[in-house]
């Protein structure tokens, strides 16, 4: 890949970033702490909370396998998409890939950040050589976004032909594992960990929203190499994670195996709402799925959505995205609430 200088934004590659309070003492033990205007009452909350979330990060670490040097935690993966544009791309000038249809924030975040969009159509089946992803860059390309499994699909996109796309590619290439723990297949965490020593290409995003249960709190994390994550952190806001944030977030890190059997409670759940769909009368087509969603073809996408919405439940249309013409979006709930949507179409 190209100098991580030639990545970065000349202006981002200079800037002195903003000095906190505590960032200026270290290596000392302090108890008495008047540098940074904050209340002496109201404890703990009234102390600015770890700008680099290290111990957050160190059980990351043990949990994940990624070393703490190269994570980046922010508010929900959405700060790390946003990141990515306005550490790498110069508005107006550069260009970013992506596959259609994915996660809409990729785009959204083009936008706001003035950067030119281009989309690389998935096949049929959902999927997409390396090569067709590399005949839409040029010179000004300096990100491809991947989400896999991807949103709102479901499915892996090719292992293979991400690995040739990272490796082909001259600038970054950001995997999103939002669903990688609903996956059969394993994390590009791993793959990018082999090439420690030289600047990675790869970034990988993952979020406590999905598996782990939190949206609420907001903690998306990105791992790269040392080099890439040091830019990200001098980009963000200093406190980008808040004090609440991060001490739920380590309770639940601490507890990973009953993570564990979340995830096992909804897959057993996908599979049967997978076999239920195809059975049903109004369902054409159920695609295949490695998250904790599926999308489903019925017969009349819209007339079916507003018939649960008028029975208070909530799926979402996917209608209008390219290639999903007829679909529905089924976000696998609880038991209860799974026969509740399957009776309700049962009824159709
Ligand atoms: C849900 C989702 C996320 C999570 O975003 P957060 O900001 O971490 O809640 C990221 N990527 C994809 C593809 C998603 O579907």
């Amino acid at each position: 890949m190209k100098s991580l200088q030639e990545l970065v934004r000349p202006n981002i590659w200079s800037l002195a970033p903003y000095s906190s309070a505590r960032n200026e003492y270290s290596g000392h033990v302090a108890h008495v702490f008047l540098d940074a205007n904050e209340n002496p009452f109201n404890q703990p909350y009234n102390r600015y909370p770890d700008p680099l979330q290290e111990e957050v990060k160190a059980q990351i670490e043990k949990v994940k396998g990624v070393p703490a040097e190269c994570i980046f935690l922010g508010n929900g993966s959405d700060e790390a998409i946003d990141l990515v544009y306005r550490c790498f791309c110069e508005p107006k000038k550069e260009n970013v890939v992506a596959i259609c249809p994915t996660y809409g924030m990729y785009e959204v975040c083009a936008d706001i950040n003035d950067v030119e969009y281009r989309n690389v159509m998935l096949d049929e089946n959902f999927q997409i050589t390396a090569e067709k992803i590399l005949e839409a860059t040029d010179a000004n390309t300096k990100a491809i976004w991947i989400c896999s499994p991807n949103n709102p699909t479901g499915n892996n996109i090719n292992r293979d032909e991400i690995i040739k796309v990272i490796e082909s590619f001259e600038g970054f290439v950001i995997v999103d594992e939002a669903y990688i723990d609903f996956s059969s297949e394993p994390s590009f965490s791993r793959v990018f960990q082999n090439m420690q020593g030289k600047v990675s290409n790869l970034i990988v995003l993952q979020t406590m929203s999905k598996a782990w249960g939190s949206a609420a709190i907001r903690l998306g994390m990105a791992f790269a190499s040392k080099e890439v994550i040091d830019i990200f952190n001098k980009v963000k806001y200093p406190y980008n994670v808040n004090q609440l944030t991060q001490e739920q977030a380590l309770k639940r890190l601490n507890d990973s195996y009953g993570v564990e059997q979340w995830v096992n409670i909804l897959l057993q759940e996908r599979g049967r709402m997978l076999r239920a769909f195809a059975e049903l009368p109004v369902c054409e087509k159920v695609y295949p799925t490695d998250a904790n969603f599926f999308l489903a073809r019925v017969t009349d996408a819209t007339g079916i959505y507003n018939y649960l919405v008028e029975k208070g439940i909530i799926v979402r249309n996917r209608h209008r995205i390219a290639l999903c013409q007829n679909c529905l979006r089924v976000t696998i709930g609880t038991k209860d609430e799974n026969n509740e949507l399957l009776g309700a179409l049962r009824q159709l």
